[in-house]
């Protein structure tokens, strides 16, 4: 048996990152950057006016008051995208708007609030003095032309995006989605919609494993079932191996006469890396590779599969998928009751954490309850001969 420690050692050492190819920003989310990007132009791309108001000449308007405003001529009117072509003289001023760029010769704006419209349009009272550049937005202020924009390793997430856009990218080069195929293993297994005979259950694995492998933005092929044969488990791990980036199945990884799914891997030529982890749930599991394509055989109990996609699969995806660091997210909370791992493997326990912060056991932890996984939120790492009292402050590992 091999530590939780060692087992995720090897695994990332085995994985490697794909190749990167060229996206368009539109289909860059959640796509993980493969170079880094360094800002083609000054952000903003001007200086411009933060408020809808009007441009002045600061020192113009020193001496405003509301008993004493300034009087300016008003020669002219900006709206965001157009341009004022002229220069601006002593004592003149523009209107503009939000984002419009600021005329030649002016240094500040006076928001529309601190002034007064006279009888004459072309006349305009200023209630209040600025400062200069008060109320402008300087060119380059947000992002200077040539700064790191994004780092390879960065997530293009929905800010990353939008930073991009702004910055007039259209197109971005990502690390490929990895194509992941799944498959679940067992005569006994049926998909729902089909009638159950004696001993037959439904099949639950892939579902569940699948909507995991979205959260971590891939494309997941799921397999049809296959039944406990060693020709049947053979045909479907070809097909996985040499169509998708990494094949993960579900059961048959046991020691039982019928667990076949070792015997097949290796007579299509793959090198098992490790079997069977110090692990509770998730003791049955095989790690290796036929060439680069990486395989992870999960144990078939579903809350055993779970622990262990989480915990050894999740992080070798997101390492393929080309994130540099990965962690689980970690929730803090304090024991609402004692937790004991009387065992001697570690004990992944599902719990609940609630609003108040407060880790309760999510129910029983048989390998084959799914009630309380679907209790759960997240996961208590309990070493073994661990007692952990109620009060103490612990980390759970969350699902998502
Ligand atoms: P195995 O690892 O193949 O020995 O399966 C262990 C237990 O998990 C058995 O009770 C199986 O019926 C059950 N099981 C295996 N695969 C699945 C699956 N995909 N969905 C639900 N239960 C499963
Ligand atoms: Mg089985």
């Amino acid at each position: 048996m091999i530590s939780l420690e060692d087992a995720l050692a090897k695994v990332l050492q085995e994985v490697q990152p794909l190749e990167s190819e060229g996206v368009c920003l539109w289909d860059a989310a959640d796509r993980i950057a493969s170079d880094s990007i360094l800002a083609p132009i000054d952000l903003p791309p001007f200086d411009n006016s933060a408020m809808d108001g009007y441009a002045v000449r600061a020192q113009d308007v020193q001496s405003a008051s509301p008993s004493s405003p300034v009087t300016l001529s008003v020669v002219g009117e900006i709206p965001a995208g157009s341009v004022f072509s002229g220069q601006l003289g002593v004592s003149q001023t523009v209107r503009l708007f939000t984002g419009a760029i600021l005329p030649d010769g002016a240094d500040a704006v006076v928001m529309q609030e601190d002034t007064a419209r006279t009888v004459d349009p072309r006349l305009l009272l200023v209630l209040e003095p600025v400062k200069p550049f008060e109320n402008v937005r300087f060119r380059g202020e947000d992002l200077k032309k040539s700064a790191l924009l994004i780092s390879r390793g960065q997530v293009f997430g929905f800010a990353q995006l939008g930073i991009l856009a702004a910055s007039g990218i259209e197109s971005v080069r990502a690390f490929a989605r990895p194509k992941i195929a799944l498959l679940a293993t067992g005569s006994e297994l049926r998909d729902a919609g089909q009638p159950l005979a004696k001993g037959q259950i439904y099949e639950s694995n892939r579902i569940a494993i699948r909507t995991l492998l979205d959260h971590s933005s891939t494309d997941s092929k799921v397999f049809p079932l296959v039944t406990d044969s060693l020709q049947a488990t053979k045909d479907a791990l070809l097909e996985a191996f040499e169509s998708c980036d990494a094949v993960i199945s579900t059961g048959g990884v046991s020691v039982g006469d019928l667990d076949f799914v070792k015997q097949a891997f290796s007579d299509l030529g793959g090198r098992i890396e490790f079997w069977k982890l110090a692990l509770k749930p998730g003791k049955p599991f095989v790690f290796g590779k036929r060439k680069s394509v990486p395989f992870f055989g999960l144990p078939g109990n579903p809350v055993s599969a779970l622990v262990t996609f989480q915990l050894l699969v999740r992080p070798a995806i997101n390492k393929m998928r080309g994130m540099i660091s990965w962690r689980h997210r970690i929730t803090g909370g304090v024991l609402a009751e004692p937790i004991k791992n009387h065992g001697d493997r570690r004990h992944f326990v599902r719990v609940k954490v609630d609003e108040a912060g407060r880790v309760k056991l999510a129910g029983s932890q048989g390998s084959h309850i799914l009630r309380s996984l679907s209790e759960s939120n997240g996961l208590l790492d309990v070493f073994p001969g661990e007692s952990l009292a109620q009060g103490t402050t612990v980390s759970v590992i969350n699902w998502d």
